[in-house]
């Protein structure tokens, strides 16, 4: 990866960075109507848990992201956190904070034992 590469997809990280803080500030505001009415109660509910939902991903996301910002400080960005392994540069395009290699997860989706530090999937 060039220092050109890397700069451009910091400043991806960043964009990522700024839009999901702003998106998990406006999810606080989302209205919790107190209503007697089952029917009525129905679509805040439906809201609140899509809010609810959206909060936990983008939450998950921005940690992820904020790793990266990390590692792309400490040298380490674009490594494997499995196998140490240069992530492409084609996933890191799309997924900016991605943490594995296109081949780790697989692995992990068929339940192998990985070896990466638990804090770096405890998000
Ligand atoms: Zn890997």
């Amino acid at each position: 990866m060039t220092p050109l590469q890397l700069e451009g997809l910091k400043r991806k990280l960043e964009t990522s960075q700024k839009d999901l803080c702003a998106s998990l500030q406006n999810l606080g505001s989302i209205p919790v109507k107190r209503t007697p009415d089952l029917t009525d109660a129905a679509d805040p509910a439906g809201k609140r848990d899509i809010a609810m939902w959206s909060l936990d991903s983008n939450s998950v996301r921005l940690k992820l992201v904020k790793q990266a910002l990390s590692r792309a400080t400490d040298g380490t960005y674009g490594c494997c956190l499995n196998c140490d392994e240069q992530i492409s540069l084609t996933r890191l395009a799309a997924l900016p904070h991605a943490i594995l290699c296109v081949t780790c997860p697989q692995e992990e989706d068929l339940g192998r034992n990985l070896n990466f530090p638990k804090e770096a999937m405890s998000v």
